[in-house]
């Protein structure tokens, strides 16, 4: 059956279409209406009986059918549709407006809004802290980091409590801003005096009340001033640095993710071996699987500051970086790291300055390596430029195979300096 939601009845436009199994929504009503947070709700009889005509009615359709070709049917899986199981729309559908005229709640005073919006995850429960809103933050990590991953596969709830979480960062940004303007309690009327608006628009209120929300335009405005600050202060960074994640070749990430849904353990070469689609899956459906790569990146770069790690006789003294995800799923990290001692390029004095930043270049960094080296197979398969679709610009770049990187490049015998 297909069901509508719509915001108002009078909208054509609908917010939530889906193929829903009647029997099943009659069925969970009725085991809800038991639990704590529906109890004294009541299920409208003639309603009901209309459901049940209906199913009857279709039932009876449908039995009819299968009794026609009845040797098809050996398949005993239950059918369960996605939103539009057919490519033929026949417009046969119920649709309604659950929350017309009513006053909807904040989600920060109504306690229960995420169990209520969720009886997938709590069964009609209420949560039994005190007052969950309280410590959201804990709440968040508690039910994500939970070995029962319910709740990191479901994504609606994750961009829910990531709605909740700013939305009360933002409350408690301007609640503090208010504070520090207003000796007394600002009103409502205050804002609308054009007099009164104009001074806090002057201020930035509006814009600085952003700044501890990640990436709004605030917070971002100060990280790159802070970022000009430090080039003015340091000079050039030495070295920048891209690091991706390669999930499907971590045997770790994959042995723990496959333990978690199918709760067996299985070795490393079985976790590398498994096919591409189930690796994918795996990683796709556990989008917390994003915190296994910040903690891998963590220990990476204290190896990258360590005094005896990697730049050892240039150690770091400064850094930045910033982490991005590609199209909303894998995360890479953009970072510049300011080294001890390292020469800076000067093009007015070339002849002065050449050498020592070529003998630092190629102190750390190569582009061959050789057969024999354990590091052949990994720079081969990812240290290495494969064409993809950021590579062209336009179809005619793709037809041309004309790389907007320009690679391959051509071999050079020597490291040089290109301005
Ligand atoms: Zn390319």
């Amino acid at each position: 059956m297909k069901v509508k939601l719509k915001r108002k009845s009078c909208f054509k436009q609908h917010y939530l279409y889906q193929n829903v199994r009647p029997m099943l929504v009659v069925r969970a009503l009725m085991d809800l209406r038991h639990q704590p947070l529906y109890k004294g709700v009541e299920i409208d009889e003639e309603w009901y009986s209309h459901v049940t005509n209906y199913i009857q009615a279709i039932t009876e359709e449908t039995e009819l059918l299968v009794s026609e070709e009845s040797d098809k049917s050996d398949n005993d899986e239950p059918v369960n549709p996605g939103t539009i199981d057919t490519m033929v729309e026949n417009g046969d559908y119920v649709s309604f407006a659950p929350g017309e005229g009513m006053r909807p709640l904040s989600i920060l005073i109504d306690d229960h809004a995420e169990e209520k919006a969720f009886p997938n995850l709590f069964g009609g429960h209420p949560r039994k802290l005190k007052d969950p809103l309280k410590n959201y933050s804990k709440v968040i990590r508690s039910e994500l980091l939970n070995s029962d991953r319910r709740f990191a596969a479901d994504t609606p709830n994750l961009f829910f409590k990531c709605k909740v979480f700013v939305h009360k960062q933002i409350s408690s940004n301007v609640q503090i801003i208010m504070r520090k303007n207003k000796k007394e309690n600002l009103r409502a009327s205050d804002v609308a005096n054009s007099e009164n608006l104009t001074r806090m628009i002057d201020g930035d209120q509006g814009y600085r009340l952003l700044h501890n929300i990640q990436n709004s335009p605030s917070h971002l405005a100060a990280i790159r001033k802070n970022t000009f600050a430090m080039v003015r202060q340091l000079g050039h960074p030495t070295i920048f640095l891209t690091i991706s994640p390669s999930e499907s070749s971590w045997s770790d990430l994959l042995k723990i993710l496959y333990k978690l849904r199918h709760k067996i353990e299985i070795s490393d070469k079985d976790a590398l071996n498994l096919p591409y689609a189930e690796k994918s899956n795996l990683i796709r459906d556990d989008p917390v699987c994003a915190t296994y790569f910040d903690q891998r990146f963590r220990a990476l770069f204290k190896l990258i500051k360590n005094k005896n790690g990697i730049f050892k006789e240039h150690p770091v003294y400064h850094y930045f970086y910033r982490v991005e995800y590609q199209h909303r799923g894998s995360p890479h990290v953009h970072m510049i790291l300011w080294l001890v001692n390292a020469p800076q390029f000067d093009p007015t004095k070339p002849e002065k300055t050449f050498d020592a930043c070529v003998t630092l270049i190629n102190k750390y960094i190569q582009c061959m390596v050789s057969k024999d080296s354990p590091a052949y197979a990994y720079s081969k398969s990812k240290q290495t430029h494969r064409h993809t679709h950021t590579c062209y610009r336009s179809a005619k770049d793709k037809e041309t195979n004309n790389c907007r990187f320009n690679i391959p490049y051509p071999p050079m015998k020597e490291t040089f300096i290109a301005l």
